[in-house]
């Protein structure tokens, strides 16, 4: 199939429309609409694939309101890869008709987030206006640090590490004390540690979901150049990780198939590792899987594995369903992520007994997201952290 949108027919085929993956979507499950769900996106995606329908504003918006959190993939029978799909079909969606939507996508896309020093002083101005109560709650940005901002994270650059601690983009900006807890926990472990060597910072995530395919490509080429060798390169943000497990598809290189190789989850590192004494806490925390630790990396088993040694694990009865965060959805779907956190934050708070628990979350997206919604979430990095005998 060679339509408009480019998609590979076998994928498309694959789906034969059973239905199974509906109770695994977010966005069907708050809407109950078909459209909205993973089946009746791909039966859209197959209209315009053979002609029979137009890409029109209710195409767009369909696929804009999809928060790629790809809870549908392993709901699935058939084995639909339906990341790849929407992936696929974003970049061939036309450029967005406002000019104040594409300039804000081009400002935040093409100018800030791959040049880092440009996010740190956006961040710096950020700061300041939050001190001036500039900032709304409802924007859902993260009580940023001075002291965090002001200070590097004191790794060597460069070398032949044990181990790489990817940095990233908006996590080194908003949640570095997050980077310095996974360095200390590393650290522990006896491991020589490197950050990378140049601005490699952003690994693409966030333009891959929004579309931007060519753009993601050009920034996984850095990201890899600035990590060479053989050792393993750890990422405590599992959003990123999951895009970087998959730079081999993504560029098709066998260089990107060995870096992909490489790459491992903060805890999924760390539970191959000798393990850090850790004094048991007696604390009970609710684990937050999110979606591309689950589904897409399925290493959310090692976040138990690290933390039960310290902590009382409670689970969820959501059976892992998204919270809504899911790269720029909070920005571009406000409303749609409000009623997909309200689920999420309801499955918490009953997985804690009813009060507010604290919870455990290995993605920088859903931490921000459940912080907003009065949430103490934390990283799994930093509890470990916390709960080191030494
Ligand atoms: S990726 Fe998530 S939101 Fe999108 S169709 Fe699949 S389950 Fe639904
Ligand atoms: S995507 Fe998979 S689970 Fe969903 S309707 Fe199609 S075949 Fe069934």
């Amino acid at each position: 199939m060679t339509g408009p949108l480019q998609l590979d027919a076998e994928t498309l085929n694959a789906c034969v429309s059973c239905g199974l993956c509906l109770p695994h979507c977010p966005t069907y499950r708050v809407t109950g609409r078909e459209i909205a769900s993973p089946r009746g996106r791909i039966a859209a995606m197959r209209a315009v694939e053979t002609n029979e329908a137009p890409i029109d504003d209710a195409f767009r918006a369909a696929m804009e309101e999809c928060v790629s959190c790809r809870g549908c993939e392993p709901a699935c029978p058939s084995g639909v890869q339906f990341g790849k799909l929407m992936e696929t079909t974003r970049a061939a969606l036309p450029s967005p008709r406002s000019r104040v939507r594409r300039g804000a996508e081009w400002f935040g896309y093409r100018v800030v987030l791959p040049r880092h020093w440009l996010l740190i002083t956006c961040t710096w101005l950020a700061w300041l206006a939050q001190r001036l109560h500039l900032v709304p709650a409802r924007v859902g940005l993260p009580r940023l640090s001075a002291r965090s901002l002001a200070r590097g994270l004191e790794l060597p650059t460069g070398g032949t590490p044990d181990a790489w601690l990817f940095t990233g983009c908006v996590m080194d900006a908003w949640l570095r004390d997050t980077h310095r807890s996974a360095a200390r926990v590393m650290g522990a472990t006896g491991a020589r540690l490197a950050q990378p060597t140049n601005g490699g910072a952003c690994c693409g995530a966030l333009h891959l979901h929004a579309g931007r395919e060519a753009e993601a490509r050009a920034l996984a080429e850095r990201v890899m150049q600035s990590m060479p060798g053989v050792a393993p390169v750890v990422v405590d943000s599992a959003g990123c990780g999951a895009t970087m497990k998959e730079y081999g598809k993504l560029l098709g290189s066998a260089d990107a198939h060995a870096f992909s190789e490489r790459v491992r989850d903060f805890s999924e590192w760390l539970a191959h590792q000798a393990a850090p004494r850790l004094r048991p806490t007696g604390i009970q925390v609710v684990i937050q899987d999110p979606c591309h630790l689950r589904h897409v990396q399925k290493a959310h088993g090692a976040v138990r594995e690290v933390l039960a040694p310290a902590y009382e694990l409670l689970e969820t009865a959501d059976d892992g369903l998204c919270c809504g965060a899911g790269g720029a959805y909070v920005v571009t779907q406000p409303e749609l992520s409000r009623r997909i956190l309200d689920r999420k934050v309801e499955a918490l708070r009953a997985a804690g007994g009813g009060a507010d628990p604290i919870v455990v979350s290995a993605n920088p997206g859903c931490m921000v997201q459940l912080r907003g919604a009065g949430i103490d979430a934390r990283h799994p990095a930093d509890l470990i952290a916390e709960a080191l005998d030494e």
